[in-house]
């Protein structure tokens, strides 16, 4: 019988501590680089080009034309459906989301151009409840998706998202559903429809609007997937390959169609829509 057993990788375990607003750590390559270098980069690691989340209205700014989004459906909120309650209550929980994130829900939608190409955009924002779909979120590309069919303009969604949001329970499973019709009655109507992933794309929003796109988009380093590494590789008791659910490793394998650096998103959807719509 051992007397000492060793139950952890202690060098895994070990968390690098650093100070708060600075320096920032890359969810990619580890790397400790300085805050500033990042935000003049478009929030991109100089290291291993990994695209740091960025927020709703960073993303506005950097895809669509400046001054032209109108948000439509603003202050839409959801209505606890089934009064849900953890360590705090549902409605608690969206309050303070709200304060820390400054925005109603996990994702915005409107009207906008690229490039002078009117679309419809719906941008969703990781700060919100790591970016998880309840009924507002899938009312809100169900509208958008009709927005788009009845003015004639494109759909460009950019997900972010841990997927179906828990506290809404079968009501957020429902929306999987709602939206892939939706973006069905798009597609009937030859509507062009594009699908940015950015990191981190889960769960059921990877499994229903993200992953119905004419053209699928993603950021570099971006982790995309449906259920996480961890409960795979404890399901199928393998260890998964090196960059598992990267972008570069979807590509590869033909789950996405492109790979497209930050920089360059705005002109490469301007380029598409000129292709294809
Ligand atoms: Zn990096």
């Amino acid at each position: 019988m051992a007397w000492f057993k060793k139950t952890k990788d202690i060098k895994a375990d070990k968390k690098v501590k650093i100070p708060e607003g600075l320096w920032v750590k890359c969810d990619s390559c580890r790397e400790i680089i300085y805050r500033k270098e990042i935000d003049r980069n478009l929030k991109i690691c100089p290291k291993c080009n990994y695209h740091f989340r960025i927020s709703a209205r960073e993303r506005i700014k950097l895809l669509v034309d400046e001054g032209s989004f109108v948000e439509m459906d603003a202050g839409l909120s959801s209505d606890d459906p089934l009064d849900f309650r953890d360590k705090i209550s549902y409605r608690d929980r969206m309050e303070e989301n709200r304060v820390r994130s400054g925005l109603d829900e996990a994702a915005l939608y409107g009207e906008a151009t690229i490039e002078g190409h009117p679309v419809i955009v719906v941008i969703m924002d990781f700060s919100f409840m790591g970016g998880s779909m309840g009924s507002v979120v899938g009312e809100k590309v169900v509208r958008a998706a009709e927005a788009g069919i009845e003015t004639r303009r494109p759909l460009i969604t950019v997900a972010s998202s841990g997927g179906a949001r828990m506290q809404e329970g079968m009501f957020s499973l429902m929306q999987m559903a709602r939206v892939s019709a939706a973006i069905g009655r798009l597609t009937d109507n030859g509507i062009l429809y594009l699908s940015v992933l950015a990191d981190p794309t889960f769960g059921g929003v990877t499994a229903s609007f993200a992953m119905l796109g004419d053209i699928i988009i993603a950021e570099p380093r971006s982790l995309i997937g449906f259920a996480g590494p961890r409960v795979i590789e404890q399901t199928i008791k393998q260890q998964l390959p090196e960059d598992f659910q990267r972008a570069e490793f979807l590509l590869e394998r033909g789950f996405i169609d492109t790979i497209v650096d930050r920089k360059d998103l705005k002109k490469t959807v301007s380029r598409i829509i000129e292709l294809l719509a």
